[in-house]
């Protein structure tokens, strides 16, 4: 577990965030958890953000904060969902900071792109992850452009099914390049600004090569990795001038987080199993 988390409590991940900060790299930190119960659930995890928020500005860090709306309680009531994230993006503009608003599962999608667009009318610190997976997130994309948003864009974690994204590994690539190349497009005319949450290399590079031939700026689109999936890349992208980031998870409710990791690679599971025996 330790190798995907620094600790379950929002200090190790603070303390991580500024070991990060130390060497060059932003960080972006998420409390695990979704689907809370009911709505006192619900405002304690928005408590807690506004609290990691206090006190993110008061070490200085140069990091951000990525919310689950179903963690808010979407699924217990819409409006409250809204509120909180309201509330969590108020307090992020007040200390300096910035409100990632993480891509669930499918039948989400349309809920959380109109809670975005709510963010957005009221704040310029919100962005909003969309995966690359989902056959529909063309036309979202396409119907965002409007808001000159900040995508994380990502090639999807969740079981969905085939009429609804792509099954197969080349076809989610493709997709992600297609899509990836739109943004670059669109931040070359500062009409998004794009964030690559992936560690896929090759697509990587493309990007890179992509954003280079459009003179984009190295600071005008970030790469986004999780903690512990390739850390010497993520330094080394760092050295070389490419703004990074690095997604820190910490706090108890790792269970479906951490099955959704196992699942992106079957070594993991090899990597476990050999430790249990
Ligand atoms: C910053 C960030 C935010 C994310 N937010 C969301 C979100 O809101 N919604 C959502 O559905 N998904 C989210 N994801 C997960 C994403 O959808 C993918 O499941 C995950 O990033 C793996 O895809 P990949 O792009 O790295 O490519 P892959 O082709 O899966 O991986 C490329 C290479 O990276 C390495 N790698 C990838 N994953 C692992 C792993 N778990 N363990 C060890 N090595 C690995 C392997 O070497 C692999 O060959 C996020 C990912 C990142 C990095």
């Amino acid at each position: 577990m330790r190798r995907f988390l620094p600790g379950e409590d929002l200090a190790a991940a603070l303390d991580a965030a500024a070991e990060f900060a130390r060497l060059g790299l932003g960080s972006v930190l998420t409390q695990l958890g979704e689907q809370v119960k009911n709505a006192a659930e619900a405002a304690a995890v928005r408590d807690h953000y506004r609290g990691a928020l206090a006190q993110l500005r008061d070490r200085a860090l140069p990091t951000h904060i990525s919310v689950k709306l179903t963690h808010l309680g979407l699924e217990v009531d819409r409006e409250g969902a809204a509120r909180n994230l309201l509330d969590i993006a108020q307090r992020a503009d007040e200390t300096g900071s910035f409100v990632w608003i993480d891509m669930e599962e499918s039948r989400y999608v349309d809920v959380t792109l109109d809670l975005f667009r709510r963010a957005c009318a009221e704040h310029d610190n919100v962005g909003v992850c969309l995966q690359a997976y989902l056959r529909r997130t063309p036309a979202d994309l396409e119907s965002l452009f409007p808001l000159r948003p900040a995508i994380r864009l990502v090639k999807g974690a969740y079981n969905e099914p085939a009429s609804i994204a792509y099954p197969k590994k080349q076809d989610v690539d493709a997709s992600y390049l297609a899509l990836a190349a739109e943004l670059v497009e669109r931040a070359a005319l500062e009409e998004a600004t794009p964030v690559f949450g992936t560690h896929d290399r090759s697509l990587i590079a493309d990007i890179a090569s992509r954003a280079k031939e459009r003179g984009l700026a190295k600071g005008a689109y970030e790469i986004h990795m999780l903690y512990g999936i390739r850390p010497a890349e993520q330094r080394a992208l760092a050295a070389a001038g490419t703004a990074v980031r690095v997604l820190i998870s910490y706090g108890s409710a790792w269970f479906a987080w951490y099955m959704r990791r196992l699942a992106e690679r079957p070594a993991n599971v090899w990597f476990v199993l050999k430790n249990v025996v």
